[in-house]
């Protein structure tokens, strides 16, 4: 039998306002902000606001509601961080390399000669985040 989701995760607290995030963007059913250990320049976390842990429990009708947002931060992050491409990562489960029980979608902007750099830090401070956070808002803004 899986695990039930945990209210106490990290982006449980960040969506309840109880934890700090660099805000990217928010609506209805998505949240966006600045991975906090980032593996890539502008690396952006995108979270429903469905308590799912991760992509194997979701609703599906959650799902259909909140994959529209990660492409539309995709999109902002590419044309923000002037990405020649983007890798989208999702893992599930300890076995599957998650860390953070609450489903999250990275976006990786990528470069030609630039490697995405492995998981697990360092902690970049929010006064680094912020200027990438700002390109994409402003990506965002310009549709
Ligand atoms: P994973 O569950 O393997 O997809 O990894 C969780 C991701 O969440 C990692 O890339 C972490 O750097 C990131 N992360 C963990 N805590 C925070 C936080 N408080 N704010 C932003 N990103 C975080």
């Amino acid at each position: 039998m899986s695990a039930s989701y945990d209210p106490q995760n990290i982006f449980a607290k960040i969506l309840r306002g109880e934890a700090p995030c660099v805000r990217v963007a928010e609506d209805e059913v998505s949240l966006a902000f600045m991975d906090i250990m980032p593996r890539t320049e502008g690396h952006t976390l995108v979270i429903p606001k469905t308590p799912a842990r991760n992509l194997l429990d979701i609703p599906a009708d959650d799902l259909a509601r909140f994959m529209p947002s990660v492409q539309k931060i995709a999109r902002a992050v590419k044309a923000g961080m002037a990405a020649e491409g983007l890798v989208v990562q999702q893992f599930n489960e300890l076995g599957g390399g998650q860390v953070v029980f609450h489903l999250h979608f990275h976006i990786l902007p990528r470069w030609p000669g630039v490697a995405i750099k492995p998981p697990g830090g360092p902690v970049v401070p929010p006064d680094r985040l912020e200027p990438y956070a700002a390109r994409i808002r402003a990506a965002l803004a310009a549709g």
